[in-house]
């Protein structure tokens, strides 16, 4: 009786819930399942960030409506973060706002900048929301395919002169999720650029900013010289501190772009919980020894599961950054998760879910223990 608007009509549905289905009728016949699908770390938030959380949620200002930027010792405790950790410098008054979630973020930001028509760059293989934020705005997704020739970053050169005029925003992400690609210098580089070049906004997705693999410490997109002149970065406390749950993150940079996606938020939304942000000001404060630890473990999973992806004769290559292992399988990426559901009990991601360049490729997340992870191995020799 209510048909869809032609809008969501145009949105696949989210990946992620249809590989739950697959896994959650393999749990109902009792197959111990494995799940390297979603990137949701298993680790528990650290002790004193629950803590600072506990004691907030008792205090009668913390119940209120929180601002809708942000408290201003949230995005305070982002400066000195942004500073220690990258050596940026970021106002908190004018160049931080505060999210539901970095998501959240990037699901507005179109909202606040594309008219109807506009184009914006959208990665593929890529995080499905940034297509469906363009299209939720009424925009039209240009892709910028990613490829292994190409390290998983765009050829800038290859986006036509009509869609860089009609462009508004190009996402990008680096860390990459799904590919685990890391992008340096050079290309930060080339990409303020072209957008300044061009007028088009740089959204950056940092998600995985922190999740650097063997002491590599992936780059700020506005440790760029002109970044602030196009770049909005979002960042995030999920993936760096295991608080996917919590949700909160933050968006930073071009001081005209942050009020641009505020303007939208305050429409929407009334903030974060005030007790979460004063838990994101325990996590931001705290000790960057945690980070070093969970990078740790990362690493040694990777390991694991890179080495013997490879004596199985997978093409794999060790990633720098993320907790994410992209394996190139060669044909259908649908069939290939279909059968070491099947006959390992195993979930992985199939990379024609992040885009049509994703094909031929799976992920799988190093997102349980070394234990589990080795015996995903054991189950996948059995296998092939
Ligand atoms: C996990 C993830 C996010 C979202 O993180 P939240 O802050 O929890 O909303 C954004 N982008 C990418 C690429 C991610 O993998």
């Amino acid at each position: 009786m209510f048909e869809l608007s032609e809008r969501m009509k145009r949105i696949p549905p989210y990946l992620f819930a249809e590989i739950d289905a697959m896994k959650k009728k393999k749990l109902a016949e009792g197959v111990k399942v494995i799940d390297l699908g979603v990137g949701d770390p298993d680790l528990p938030t650290p002790k004193h960030i629950v803590s600072a959380m506990q004691k907030a949620v008792e205090r009668v200002d913390r119940q209120k409506y929180p601002s809708y930027e942000g408290m201003l010792e949230f995005r305070e405790s982002v400066s000195e973060f942004y500073m220690r950790r990258k050596g940026i410098n970021l106002d908190p008054q004018k160049e931080v706002i505060a999210l539901i979630g970095s998501k959240e973020g990037i699901a507005h930001l179109p909202l606040a900048f594309v008219n109807e028509g506009d184009y914006v760059l959208v990665p593929d293989p890529g995080y499905p929301v940034y297509y469906a934020s363009t299209v939720m705005a009424g925009g039209r997704a240009f892709f910028m395919p990613l490829n292994a020739e190409n390290s998983f970053l765009p050829d800038l050169e290859a986006i036509p002169e009509d869609v860089r005029k009609k462009a508004k925003i190009m996402f990008l992400n680096y860390p990459n999720n799904p590919t685990s690609a890391i992008a340096e210098k050079d290309f930060i580089k080339s990409a303020v650029d072209f957008c300044i070049d061009n007028k088009i906004i740089l959204a950056h997705d940092y998600a995985y900013g922190e999740i650097g693999l063997d002491g590599y410490r992936p780059k700020s997109f506005l440790e760029n010289k002109n970044a602030f002149e196009v770049t909005i970065e979002f960042n995030s406390l999920s993936k760096t501190y295991n608080m996917t749950g919590w949700r909160i993150g933050f968006a930073c940079g071009n001081e005209e772009i942050v009020k641009g996606l505020l303007k939208v938020k305050t429409n929407v939304d009334s903030g974060v919980f005030e007790a979460v942000q004063e838990a994101g000001i325990a996590a931001l404060r705290g000790s960057d020894e945690f980070i070093d630890e969970n990078c740790r473990i990362y690493a040694e999973r990777r390991d694991i599961l890179v080495d013997g992806l490879k004596n199985l004769g997978f093409a794999v290559e060790k990633p720098k950054a993320t907790f994410y292992v992209w394996c190139r399988v060669g044909g259908s990426s649908i069939e290939f998760v279909k059968r070491i559901l099947d006959g390992a009990g195993i979930v992985a991601t199939p990379g024609i879910g992040f885009g049509k360049n994703g094909e031929g490729y799976v992920r799988f997340a190093l997102t349980r223990s070394k234990e589990v992870i080795a015996e995903a191995i054991k189950r996948l020799e059995r296998l092939f």
